[in-house]
């Protein structure tokens, strides 16, 4: 199982704080994606603040870069085309694991 550092938002308006968490393999229909750079950008500070009311703990940063190493079961390379190509659009992934 990789290890990552994870900005991670422990309680909202609260610093965020990197820590290492531990991934576990893709599961069906996910991607790993090993990350080169990622940002923090306006959604993540609403997430801060509270603006958009999303549970924590979470990890921020959902606007990465990176190479994809690994596939769940039944993720096919059209599919993760199309993932690519949804966030390129700005369309939301869901079920994609990152890394870096
Ligand atoms: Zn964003």
């Amino acid at each position: 199982m990789p290890t990552i550092k994870a900005s991670i938002l422990p309680d909202r308006n609260a610093p965020l704080v990197v820590e290492e968490v531990t991934l576990d393999a893709p599961k069906t229909g996910e991607v790993l994606v090993r990350i080169a750079a990622c940002g923090l950008c306006h959604s993540d500070l609403s997430v801060i603040d509270g603006t958009l009311p999303l549970p924590t703990p979470i990890v921020l940063g959902h606007e990465g870069a990176g190479v994809v190493e690994a596939v769940g079961p039944g993720v096919t390379l059209g599919e993760v085309n199309q993932a690519f190509d949804n966030l390129r659009n700005g369309v939301n992934l869901r079920g994609v694991l990152v890394f870096s």
